[in-house]
């Protein structure tokens, strides 16, 4: 009995039992045969009756004992092992109840005449007690019981005879007996002995089997890769983890792999340490046997055999790809351009900080590029963001072949991009001119045109250079210069290059300090709002009015919306801007029609800048400030430019919906200027286009301008729009648009901005 999940006890009785019954039959079998041949002797020298009834005893105990080893047979393995006491104690029954039978002998088949039988008898018993003490031999009582009722009767039988040979026959017979017992107790305690060792052994087995099968569990489904190798390198043995991570779906390839073969020779290093009593540990880089790479952790540590000597070595591997990956994303996002892939500007300015502190050493010059695409603006505009998109991952991977490894190309906005060159030469002259050779390579490069979606695009920068020796400019002082420069290089023409110099960085200062005046003006009561009448064609009626910002600074004087308003955009300040401006223009609307003064006036026209549309809260912001002021959203009319709605069509659209939804019109600013498509105006749920002014003021002198001004007219008609022109200087121009069925137009010719109070006396 193997099993390992019933007690050492039981084992034991069952492996008795099973010994037990295994012999019964033979056991009964020569009993039975024994009893005839007695009862057969005896016939003469002892009477019938006493035969029979012994003899009938005889064979209904063989009978019986047949009859439970039938049972016992016929029974299931796990019942009887269950059951192995009872087994074992019916069994013991049995063989007593034969005992007393034999024992009986000495009354019912002992013939008091014939010494010759009554040895007969002796013997018989002997033969039989002899063959089952050996099997009782491993229960020492029942082995005594046994005994005694054996031998007991014709021991006593034959002291209780009146003749000195048969009291000396007792004796003789006495001593055999307990000699026997003796034996047979000590062969007993060989038997026991043997069957507990042999459980011993079962268990230890077990205990040994188990503690593998968890072994090689732990091994087997390990989420590590383990394997171990021997003295040669030698893979003996690996894991499923192991195989998985090399691709393998078997052993046999990884078996015949010697480390060395492993590409790295410092993971082979790793390896050999633990033939130096020493762990190894290696953290990179791992080629799979598959050919993936990997990134990994490998542990190595000896395996000391038996004889505690080194055997080889234990390793575990982790591949830790994927967490190494993320983390290398992680620097990816914060330094590089999700775009182009390229170094960002946190990235250059880490690197320029880095360049300047060693300019201290460094005695040459290095320089800044500041590059900006020429016209890509309009490549956005008139071919979508896809294809403005790709031509800048393009035009970063063709500038890559002509880098450097010390120098660092960055995309710094939009489509502007700077390159650091970091030492160029001791000389400033030599600096400016190896500058202007790094800005020639470039343009050659550029020369031919890159391919985007089967279309040739030709790309050319305008530069700004600023160089740097001096560690005391800070490095965003540095950049700021670089395009500054390359404003000024744009103001020439495309493709043109400017070096910075003192100048430039006045104008750059104007404008810093201007951005900081805007906030101050806000709070300060510096700004004012005036409004442009704007008069239908039709009536000749003031209809609508547009809502002008002015600015009188303390010390510079009245400054143009046409300077502030872009710094305002660029810094952010704008929308605070905005804010008053809306703020202001809201109220003094509601003042004038609570004051009944609204005339022929239908709405107000307020200009709305992209930056602030963009602002994802913009309409219940917006609607919010209109509720405020109790004014009817129908008063109000939105300017927005083409590019604004542009640069996220699908945004703008769904915002002009809403506004539109609450009441508000929308007009387009500055139309003809961005060179937005006309197939977007069907779509967009305008009301009306505004014609920029340099098409009208110099309508009569430009043949070109008027043929615009005619089909802008047209198409608003076609398309159910409202067409005003701006910038109406005199009569002719007003008598032109007239007679071309023009809706609306504004200008000095009619009507200059004028503040609230005057539009109120002009609609008189
Ligand atoms: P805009 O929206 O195209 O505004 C019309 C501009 O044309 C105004 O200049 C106006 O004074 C000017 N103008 C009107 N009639 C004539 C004319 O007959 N001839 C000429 N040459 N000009 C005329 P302003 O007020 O200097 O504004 C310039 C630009 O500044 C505006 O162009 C607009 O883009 C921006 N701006 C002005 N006020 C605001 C404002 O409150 N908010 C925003 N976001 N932008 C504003
Ligand atoms: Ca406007
Ligand atoms: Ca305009």
């Amino acid at each position: 009995m193997d099993n390992q999940n019933i007690s050492f006890q039981n084992r034991l009785a069952y492996d008795k039992m099973s010994f037990y019954y295994l012999s019964l039959p033979v056991l009964l079998v020569g009993n039975l045969m024994g009893a005839f041949l007695l009862s057969a002797i005896q016939l003469d020298v002892v009477d019938s009756y006493s035969i029979i009834i012994w003899l009938s005893i005889s064979i209904v105990m063989f009978f019986y004992g047949m009859y439970h080893y039938m049972l016992f047979k016929k029974e299931d393995e796990e019942n009887k092992l269950k059951d192995a006491n009872i087994w074992l104690d019916r069994y013991y029954a049995d063989t007593l109840i034969n005992g007393i039978i034999w024992g009986s002998t000495a009354f019912l088949m002992f013939p008091e005449s014939s010494l010759m039988n009554q040895m007969l008898v002796i013997f018989f018993l002997f033969a039989v007690g002899f063959s089952a003490m050996g099997i009782l031999a491993s229960k020492k009582d029942l082995l005594i019981t046994y005994v005694s009722v054996m031998f007991l009767p014709i021991v006593l039988r034959l002291f209780f005879m009146e003749n000195q040979v048969s009291n000396n026959i007792g004796y003789i017979l006495l001593a055999l007996v307990l000699l026997m017992t003796i034996a047979s107790n000590y062969y007993g305690k060989v038997i026991n002995k043997g069957l507990m060792s042999r459980q011993d052994f079962v268990s230890i087995k077990h205990t040994h089997e188990k503690l593998k099968e968890r072994f090689f569990a732990l091994f087997e489904r390990a989420p590590v890769g383990i394997y171990y190798y021997n003295q040669d390198l030698e893979i003996e043995d690996a894991n499923e983890h192991f195989l998985h991570m090399n691709g393998q779906k078997t052993k046999n390839k990884l078996l015949e792999t010697k480390i060395n073969a492993f590409k790295s020779r410092q993971i082979a290093a790793v390896h050999k340490d633990v033939f130096n009593l020493k762990a190894g540990d290696y953290r990179g880089p791992y080629a799979a046997m598959d050919d993936t790479d990997l990134y990994v952790k490998l542990s190595t540590v000896p395996m000391i055999n038996a004889a505690g000597e080194v055997a080889g070595g234990i390793a575990i591997i982790n591949d830790i790809t994927s967490e190494v990956t993320a983390k290398e994303e992680m620097v990816r996002t914060a330094y590089y351009d999700f775009l182009t892939n390229i170094p960002n500007r946190t990235l250059l300015m880490d690197k320029l900080k880095f360049f300047l502190t060693d300019k201290k050493s460094d005695p040459r010059y290095g320089a800044l590029l500041f590059m900006d695409i020429d016209n890509f603006k309009k490549v956005n505009e008139t071919f979508g963001h896809d294809v403005g998109d790709k031509l800048l991952k393009q035009a970063s991977s063709r500038m890559a072949t002509v880098l450097n490894s010390d120098e660092v190309f960055a995309r710094v906005g939009g489509d502007k991009f700077a390159l650091l060159l970091p030492a160029l030469d001791k000389e400033k002259s030599d600096a400016e001119n190896s500058a202007k050779k790094y800005i020639q390579t470039i343009h050659d490069v550029f020369v031919e045109p890159l391919a985007v979606m089967g279309e040739e695009y030709h790309l050319s920068f305008s530069t700004g250079v600023v160089f740097f020796k001096d560690p005391e400019a800070s490095a965003f002082d540095i950049l700021k210069r670089s395009e500054t420069a390359m404003y000024e290089a744009k103001k020439s023409a495309r493709g043109t290059d400017m070096f910075y110099h003192e100048n430039m960085g006045a104008y750059a200062k104007e404008q810093l300090s201007l951005e900081n005046d805007i906030h101050r003006a806000i709070s300060n009561n510096e700004l004012s709002m005036v409004y442009q009448p704007q008069i239908d064609l039709t009536t000749d009626h003031i209809v609508s009015a547009e809502a002008l910002v002015r600015w009188k600074h303390p010390e510079k004087g009245f400054i143009s919306p046409t300077i502030f308003i872009p710094i305002a955009e660029e810094s952010g300040t704008i929308i605070k801007l905005e804010e008053w401006i809306f703020d202001t223009v809201f109220e003094e609307i509601k003042q004038l029609k609570n004051n009944g003064d609204e005339g022929t006036l239908k709405r107000v026209a307020v200009n709305l800048s992209t930056v602030h549309f963009m602002q994802p809260n913009f309409v219940e912001k917006f609607t919010l400030l209109v509720a405020k002021h109790k004014i009817e959203p129908r008063w109000v009319e939105i300017e927005i430019t083409e590019s604004g709605i542009m640069r996220n069509l699908d945004d703008a659209t769904k915002k002009i919906n809403e506004l539109k939804s609450f009441g508000f019109t929308f007009a387009i600013d500055d139309f003809g200027t961005g060179h937005s498509s006309l197939a977007y105006l069907k779509k967009l749920p305008v009301g009306m286009i505004k014609i920029d002014r340099s098409f009208v003021t110099n309508m009569h002198q430009d043949m070109g301008d008027t043929m615009i001004v005619e089909s802008v007219v047209s198409i608003g008609q076609n398309f159910n729009l409202q067409v005003l022109a701006e910038g109406v200087e005199d009569a002719v121009t007003l008598a032109y648009l007239k007679k071309i069925n023009c809706d609306l137009y504004q200008g000095r010719f009619g009507y200059h901005p004028v503040p609230i109070e005057d539009l109120v006396s002009l609609l008189k």
